[in-house]
């Protein structure tokens, strides 16, 4: 048990190593484009119910997305707004 319990602890300390949140960033983009897989997608829900920082981040992405799409589609958004949020990503990104 206790070899364990050190081997687990030393994964996660250790450089490079791949955290579930680096993962859900790389199928940020997957997700917004919608060619994740749905296991890929499952992974991605569940992770972002349990991490705010992933999931706002996935909220600023699909509110971008959103924005830029429905820009091409003359759909809803004002300019101003789109320009407004786009300038507060940058911000915080
Ligand atoms: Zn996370």
């Amino acid at each position: 048990m206790e070899s364990k319990f050190t081997e687990a602890y030393q994964k996660t300390s250790e450089e490079g190593h791949e955290s579930d949140c680096d993962k859900t960033a790389h199928l940020l983009d997957l997700i917004i484009d919608g060619e994740a897989s749905a296991e890929e997608q499952s992974f991605f829900t569940t992770h972002i119910e349990d991490c705010a920082p992933c999931f706002e981040s996935h909220q600023k992405q699909k509110l971008l997305k959103n924005l830029v799409s429905g820009h091409l589609k003359r759909v809803i958004v004002p300019e101003s707004l789109a320009l407004s949020i786009k300038a507060r990503i940058q911000e915080t990104a």
